[in-house]
């Protein structure tokens, strides 16, 4: 019988100690924000802001929204991201994503204040997570990824771990993260040749590919964990994983739920985020 990697058990350890952070700046007289860009009213940026704000508000901490049009000009939406770069009473920017296409993704990365950016946008953090060096802020999820796996005591050491995805949000950085922790790491894409054969490799599999229910149990060996990243919505309107879950639990020690998985440990790496940021912001300099 598989375990189930519930998120929620992941959250209620975290949220405890970030309040306790939170509590300890704003005694400081400094009460960490969040600044959410959204551009047009789509149904699943919604979804995640509301859950965003949920755990701003458990936490403490201050969040803020600024809606751009979904047609808003590239400058227009870059002179948005300006403003809060120069907001001090701001700490932490998350810009909804994907991006509407008039607007140039790389301008906006390299843009955002690495110090503010609390989703790994920039390239100098996507360049520190790379080097292993801790100071760089890696996406929300593949964070989370890695919170469920420290969590629930799971061992990386020497283990082979495949990753099926090779995002620059969630595959390339996941990757990164595990390899910093001593995995053996082998990153999966849409070219792979016998995909289930390579992911059968796997110690633990981490499924990042955006096709509902793909995983089956023909990809899993026997044992292996199994972590389910995606977020789809099947035709009959069922929010479901990259994972087929009646399938590949039948193999799995170890499985993570979609809902109820790390999509639920985002917001609360995403508050976690912000509060380092907000630490960080009222340090004393150092060179960086
Ligand atoms: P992308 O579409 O940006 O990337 C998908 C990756 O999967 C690409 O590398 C692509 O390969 C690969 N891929 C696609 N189809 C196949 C296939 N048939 N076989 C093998 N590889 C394939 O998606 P994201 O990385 O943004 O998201 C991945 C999943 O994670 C989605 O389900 C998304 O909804 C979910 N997600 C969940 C979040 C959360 O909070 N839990 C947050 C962000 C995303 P190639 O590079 O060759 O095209």
């Amino acid at each position: 019988m598989a375990e189930v990697l519930a998120g929620k058990n992941v959250v209620q350890a975290q949220t405890g100690e970030i309040k306790t952070r939170v509590e300890a700046l704003v005694a400081r007289g400094l009460t960490p924000k969040l600044a959410i860009v959204r551009f047009g009213q789509k149904p699943d940026d919604l979804a995640y802001e509301r859950g965003a704000k949920r755990t701003c508000e458990r936490t403490g901490i201050a969040c803020e929204t600024l809606e751009l049009p979904e047609d808003a000009t590239e400058d227009g939406a870059l002179q948005a991201i300006k403003r809060l770069n120069d907001d001090k009473s701001v700490h932490g920017i998350l810009v909804m994503q994907p991006l509407p296409r008039q607007i140039d993704a790389t301008r906006l990365r390299l843009l955002i204040d690495p110090a503010k950016d609390i989703d790994g946008m920039s390239p100098l953090n996507s360049a520190r997570v790379f080097e292993g060096d801790p100071k760089g802020v890696p996406p929300c999820t593949p964070t989370a990824v890695m919170e469920m796996i420290h969590h629930y005591g799971i061992e990386l050491k020497g283990k082979k771990v495949v990753v099926l995805g090779r995002s620059l949000v969630v595959g390339k950085p996941a990757a990164m993260l595990l390899l910093g922790e001593h995995a053996t790491v082998t990153i999966c894409h849409s070219r792979t040749v016998d995909l289930a054969g390579e992911a059968r490799q796997a110690d633990i599999l981490v499924a990042a590919i955006g096709r509902a229910r793909m995983v089956t149990r023909d990809f899993v060996k026997p044992g292996a964990i199994v972590i389910d990243v995606g977020i789809n919505v099947d035709p009959d309107g069922k929010l479901c994983g990259d994972v087929d879950y009646d399938s590949a639990v039948e193999n799995a020690s170890m499985i993570t739920p979609v809902p109820g998985g790390v999509g639920s440990v985002t917001t609360i790496v995403l508050a976690k985020h912000v509060v380092r940021a907000a630490e960080a912001s009222s340090a004393p300099a150092t060179l960086s």
